[in-house]
């Protein structure tokens, strides 16, 4: 048993929908570009030839129901829903046809993101983190397993933003599907137990301000719902 010089920060963990236990976290990869109406909205065509990704820290997992502060060094703070997956067995190289065997259930969530970070960094060519990979950056409603929700298709997505539709769209609108995903990234990393993929936002990305409340659905499973609080 090791001992720490001081007490180790508490693992990152989800709710499951009808589970006393909690899904401990390991990774959270996010997909970018993934509808192409958001794509266009971000200045962009879709990629055919293959999705891309940024991680966020496992630390910046936060619950559904909380309220968060506006986050420090942004003027342009943005909702980002998504459909979240979770993986649930270990693979490597994984095919097409078994992909969806590795998924252990479904979220909603929300990617917030500090979006004049981004941009800036996205023109200077360098690494997304400070615009992604920050402190409650990633909310997410409790997961529902995967036999329960069926197949991640043909459901609507929407977010609102004090009551109004901000966001809405259908998870066929995905350029590339679960399956594909876990296909691709399985290629790149031994997928755990324990890792988030958070699936990519429609169309209608926008800024949020203390005050607001967000709340995500999409059909079949538990919403997300978030508070901005004034900056710290
Ligand atoms: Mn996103």
């Amino acid at each position: 048993m090791t001992s720490y010089l001081f007490e180790p920060h508490p693992r990152p963990a989800a709710a499951v929908l009808g589970e006393s236990a909690a899904f401990p976290v390991h990774r959270i990869f996010c997909v970018g570009r993934n509808y192409a109406e958001h794509a266009k909205e971000m200045g962009f065509q879709v990629d055919r030839e293959a999705p891309f990704y940024f991680l966020k820290s496992a630390t910046t997992l936060v619950p559904s129901g909380e309220t968060i502060p506006y986050p420090p060094g942004t003027d342009n703070f943005h909702h980002e829903m998504e459909l979240v997956f979770a993986i649930g067995r270990e693979g490597f190289r994984i095919d097409r046809g078994h992909a969806l065997d590795h998924v252990y259930g479904y979220a909603c969530g929300l990617d917030m993101t500090r979006r004049d970070l981004q941009l800036a960094s996205r023109e200077k060519g360098r690494p997304w983190d400070f615009g992604k990979d920050f402190e409650r950056s990633a909310v997410m409603g409790p997961i529902t397993r995967a036999e329960a929700f069926g197949a991640p298709s043909g459901r609507v997505i929407e977010l609102t933003v004090n009551g109004e539709t901000r966001q809405k769209a259908n998870l066929d609108d995905l350029v590339w599907k679960v399956d594909e995903i876990v296909a691709h990234l399985s290629g790149y990393y031994r997928l755990q137990p324990g890792d988030l993929i958070f699936s990519g936002t429609p169309a209608g990305v926008g800024p949020v301000v203390a005050g607001d409340s967000l709340r995500g659905t999409i059909d079949g499973l538990e919403p997300v719902e978030l508070t901005i609080g004034p900056a710290e």
